[in-house]
């Protein structure tokens, strides 16, 4: 045992091939955890330490793990396959994915000072309240300012020393909760308390990503290069892209954006340009759709609170088909214009024509 109480291990040299068949322990997935976060839970419990399970996969030492989260490669996937059993899929899910919007992922390269970005972010209080204490993907994105469910601003340090998540480094069997620099417990992090403004407009931002992606916007619109220079649209003198920022100086750009989001809001493609302005004036896409569930409620002669509270469920869960109800809402839209300009054009019609 080495001093302050903690259990040094030294990786078996021949561990692979003396548990050639399967690992001893395998942990579950959980909802929406990182693949990096549950390769150091399955170290832990199989007796490793992470920094020594990336030797045992090939992966040598630095952000091993991190770096899986971002690519995954087919050899290493095989191997976690056979070695825990848990479904191809499954661990594939683990990962961050490709595509646009992962242009708005916190750097793996960590910039030295205060106001630069570290790779992954935390909710002492999402960490405090769970049975094994995990890290989630949506941690990963720059984007993502705040724990919906907690209502706190999201950290990128550990508060005790001041240093980034490196969980990947630990070399001892500790859980990834405890800062693996200074074993500060991360789930006691003092909360960060943001004004209700700024949870506001992270809110409206986020809807703004999931619509547009939901929509297969993605790939021809402007949100994503707009949020990464949204820094500098804001403040002329900020030199760095939102990426680049630290927790702190994110939750500060997003204090200092317009309610309506102005430098967020054109597009050069129209639908795209309208859904923006839409949601972003309406403050979300849930109030965006509004109008169209009071009529879908009139319509199923629901009452309105069971209505209102049906939409609430459905639009958090993201299991509302996006798609479906934008479709049906420009439908509606048109056809009430369309109900407008006739009774507009009888109106002026002389007494006579009528
Ligand atoms: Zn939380
Ligand atoms: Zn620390």
């Amino acid at each position: 045992m080495a001093g302050g109480g903690r259990f040094v291990v030294e990786p078996q040299p021949r561990y692979r091939e003396l548990q050639a068949d399967r690992w001893p322990v395998t942990v579950a997935p959980q909802d929406d955890e990182l693949l990096s976060s549950w390769l150091h839970r399955l170290a832990l419990a199989n007796g490793l330490a992470p920094r020594h399970l990336g030797d045992v996969l090939g992966l040598g030492a630095g952000m091993w793990s991190a770096r899986l989260d971002c690519a995954l490669p087919d050899g290493t996937l095989d191997v976690l396959n056979q070695q825990t059993g848990v479904a191809r899929e499954r661990i594939a899910m683990m990962t961050l994915g490709a595509g646009p919007g992962t242009r708005l992922l916190l750097p793996l390269r960590h910039v030295a000072g205060r106001s630069a970005a570290t790779w992954l972010q935390f909710c002492p209080d999402c960490l405090a309240g769970d049975d094994v204490p995990y890290f989630r993907r949506r941690w990963r994105w720059a984007t993502r300012i705040l724990c919906w469910e907690h209502g706190c601003g999201l950290r990128d340090r550990c508060p005790g020393c001041g240093d980034g998540i490196a969980a990947f480094a630990q070399r001892d069997l500790i859980a990834q909760h405890f800062c693996s620099r200074c074993g500060h417990d991360l789930r006691i992090a003092p909360r960060v308390r943001l004004l209700a403004a700024t949870r506001r407009k992270a809110k409206v931002i986020d809807d703004l990503c999931r619509f547009e992606a939901a929509r297969g916007f993605a790939a021809k619109s402007s949100l994503t290069e707009r949020l990464i220079h949204l820094p500098h649209a804001i403040s002329p003198v900020v030199p760095h892209v939102l990426t680049q920022l630290s927790a702190a100086a994110r939750i500060g750009c997003i204090d200092r954006l317009d309610f309506g989001l102005t430098p967020l809001r054109p597009d050069d493609v129209a639908t795209i340009a309208f859904w923006r302005d839409r949601i972003a004036r309406a403050g979300g896409v849930a109030k965006t759709l509004e109008p169209l569930c009071e009529l879908l409620c009139r319509g199923l002669a629901m009452p309105r609170e069971v209505c209102r509270k049906t939409r609430r469920a459905d639009l958090d869960a993201g299991g509302l088909d996006l798609n479906t109800l934008s479709g049906a809402y420009v439908a509606v839209r048109a056809r009430r214009q369309r109900q407008l300009a006739m009774r507009n054009s009888a109106s002026s019609l002389p007494a006579s024509a009528a």
